[in-house]
């Protein structure tokens, strides 16, 4: 029992390896979604960085060049998604079964793509959850490190559904007006009833915050509370919630 702490880090830009050392420093885990490049030109970690990085947690796919899948045709989106993996795996020399949504939009269409690409679970940007989401191609986050309004929070919540499930994190959201309280309540509520806590952050958005200072505090809080086998990547959290559905594929 207890909480389970897990967090996802999207982009590959090379401030995650700062990141990567602040999890370790207080013996946390998580999985860092990586494009091969960035088409929005936020600069992507050089292949040694990411092997190095490989060797301490894991890395999952984020399309080849970060695109947007429902901005592209159906082909277009399934070679984002198929290219992706295997330049990754070429790279790093292992599997790869983890996928991030660019931006979180996707439709049912692209789950089935990222399924018969052979990844074995994939993330959205749904927040507010306190399990690992509705399934395992849809798996969600409880919070994103970053300043965001509350009105950010409300429309988060009005197209991720599963209201009733998430309406208990958006009430303490809509309570606190300040951001890092939100943080620490809600993983409060996912301490008080043993529920996952899962944090995802940009860490290009903790440089131009300077909010560094506010992950390293928080991270040490959840490492005050979380016991060690409840600290999760996203895959052993997939393992945990949906192994039933698993068996064969990881
Ligand atoms: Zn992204």
């Amino acid at each position: 029992m207890g909480a389970i702490f897990t967090c996802s880090i999207d982009d590959g830009h090379p401030s995650d390896m700062r990141l990567a050392d602040l999890l370790e420093r207080y013996g946390l885990n998580g999985t860092f979604y990586v494009p091969i490049v960035n088409r929005e030109g936020s600069p992507v970690m050089a292949p040694a960085a990411l092997r190095e990085l490989a060797g301490r947690f894991e890395i999952g796919s984020h399309t080849y060049s970060h695109q947007f899948l429902t901005r592209v045709d159906a082909t277009r989106a399934a070679q984002e998604i198929f290219w992706g993996k295997h330049a990754l795996e070429d790279m790093l020399g292992r599997p790869v079964s983890g996928f991030c949504y660019p931006g979180g939009r996707y439709r049912r269409v692209h789950l089935r793509m990222v399924r018969a690409a052979g990844f074995a679970y994939a993330r959205t940007t749904v927040n507010l959850c306190l399990d690992a989401g509705p399934g395992r191609y849809e798996m969600a986050t409880s919070c994103q490190f970053y300043p965001h309004g509350r009105d950010v929070y409300m429309r988060n919540f009005a197209s991720g559904g599963r209201w009733l499930h998430r309406r208990r994190c958006l009430a303490a959201f809509l309570r606190s007006s300040d951001w890092r309280a939100r943080l620490y309540k809600c993983f409060e509520i996912a301490e008080t009833h043993n529920r996952v806590f899962h944090l995802w952050a940009h860490t290009a958005d903790l440089d131009s915050n300077n909010s560094w200072s506010e992950m390293e505090n928080f991270l040490s809080h959840v490492s005050g509370s979380v016991k060690t086998s409840n600290r999760l990547s996203n895959r052993e959290l997939a393992e945990r919630y949906f192994i039933e559905n698993m068996k064969g594929v990881l």
